[in-house]
């Protein structure tokens, strides 16, 4: 069992190398912003729990992120390695982590300043169905609102505006950059520039993790 960690900014492209990622490596890519948003959109207890905090830009308590994610693990398709998008991000988070069991476990952290990741959130589409990533000013989908992969409604999502992305970024320096420093402290980071095409910041991270 092979695990693999995307450390990054909101907006640092985690989510388009891991797309990528899944299908050169056959592992799952498990997003817990998609889980989240899997919640919500299904109006769950945690769904209607979590909605509110999410939508403001904060994170969704340890107990809960944590149990979402102990869930997803044990599903069938996470049977050789997966890749984590968005998680840990505590330290609580990367404690749980750390109790999950992997054979080999490799974190690589896409360093990209604030104005660009701001600058892709305020463009970034997201199919609600499958969370393909599009940009306004990148890859947009074959046909205006529809995804590519799935079919599904491709739009902005809810949180991806400015004051939720300036909160995202302010919890992200406060609650994760611990977690990557420690990540960093004992030597298990490696750190990919993560300006530029997703296929240039997708050769880096195979470099990276070669
Ligand atoms: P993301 O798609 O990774 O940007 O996540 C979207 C939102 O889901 C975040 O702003 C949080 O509210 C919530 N979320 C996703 N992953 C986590 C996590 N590991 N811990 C706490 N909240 C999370």
């Amino acid at each position: 069992m092979k695990r693999i960690v995307l450390f990054g900014a909101p907006g640092a492209g985690k989510g388009s190398v891991a797309d990528l990622l899944s299908v050169r490596l056959s592992f799952p890519t498990i997003s817990t912003g998609d889980l989240v948003r899997a919640e919500i959109r299904g109006q769950t207890e945690i769904g209607r729990k979590v909605q509110e905090i999410t939508a403001r830009g904060e994170l969704v308590p340890d107990p809960v992120i944590i149990g979402m994610l102990d869930r997803r693990v044990k599903q069938a398709d996470v049977k050789s390695g997966y890749i984590l998008d968005g998680f840990p991000r505590t330290p609580a988070q990367a404690q749980a982590l750390a109790a999950l069991p992997a054979d080999e476990e490799r974190a690589v952290f896409l360093d990209v300043g604030e104005d660009v990741v701001v600058e892709r959130l305020l463009g970034r589409l997201t199919c609600q169905k499958c969370g393909a990533i599009y940009n306004r000013k990148g890859k947009m989908p074959a046909q205006a609102g529809v995804c590519n992969r799935c079919g599904g409604t491709v739009a902005a999502r809810s949180d991806d505006n400015e004051d939720s992305i300036r909160q995202r970024l302010q919890v992200y320096l406060r609650e994760t950059q611990p977690v990557i420093d420690y990540y960093k402290q004992k030597g298990l980071l490696r750190t990919i520039d993560g300006v530029g095409t997703v296929e240039e910041v997708f050769a880096r991270l195979l470099e990276a993790l070669a």
